[in-house]
């Protein structure tokens, strides 16, 4: 979405609200960014602000699960002439009444006289997603290794619960007394 500079200037209070709803492609984001902005010119500029919701699916960084994470940006973003910017120069820290700093909110305004809306919310959805992504308090914690191969056997032997064959652990003294009272039995079976 795109808004003329010269077109807020003939607006009642040089003013425009609208209703922003697009698709962010190249952002984690998974729904429209939905919201309701507003445009206003003024001598100094033009100042862009209202808010923007979104769903980003994230992946977690520990447990590497993906997860969804609602988002809700505060827009504020101020595009002043070319004018009332000041580059820092090296020496030079000295700044003038009426003079803004560049910085991440104020922005030129584009020679053209377009306004990228689009662009605006891109850059706050992507400055507002996590570098570090977590899924919550729940997290499980990183994944266990699945090797598959080697501490195959392993697993198996633990988790034969009949299994006495790599029982080391000394002979019940009771069982012992059970085993020389039926000495028949026993080779019965072996034999
Ligand atoms: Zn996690």
């Amino acid at each position: 979405m795109k808004v003329q500079v010269d077109d807020l200037k003939g607006l009642p209070h040089h003013r425009l609200d609208f209703v922003f709803r697009e698709e962010l492609s190249e952002t984690q984001a998974i729904k429209p960014a939905v919201g309701e902005l507003s445009a206003m010119w003024s001598a100094s500029g033009v100042r862009v602000e209202g808010q923007i919701k979104t769903l980003l699916k994230l992946n977690c960084d520990r447990c590497l699960n993906p997860y969804f994470q609602s988002l809700s940006i505060d827009i504020d973003e101020r595009f002043v002439p070319n004018s009332y910017l000041v580059i820092p120069e090296e020496g030079k820290n000295e700044k003038h009444d009426g003079e803004l700093l560049r910085d991440d909110f104020v922005e030129p305004l584009p020679d053209d006289g377009i306004l990228d809306i689009t662009d605006v919310v891109y850059q706050a959805v992507t400055l507002a997603t996590p570098t570090y992504c977590s899924c919550g308090d729940e997290c499980p914690g990183p994944p266990e290794r699945a090797t598959g191969g080697a501490s195959g056997g392993k697993a198996t032997a633990k988790s034969g619960a009949g299994g006495s064959k790599t029982d080391d652990r000394p002979i019940d003294p009771r069982w012992k007394n059970l085993k020389t009272l039926f000495p028949n039995e026993d080779s019965k079976e072996n034999s």
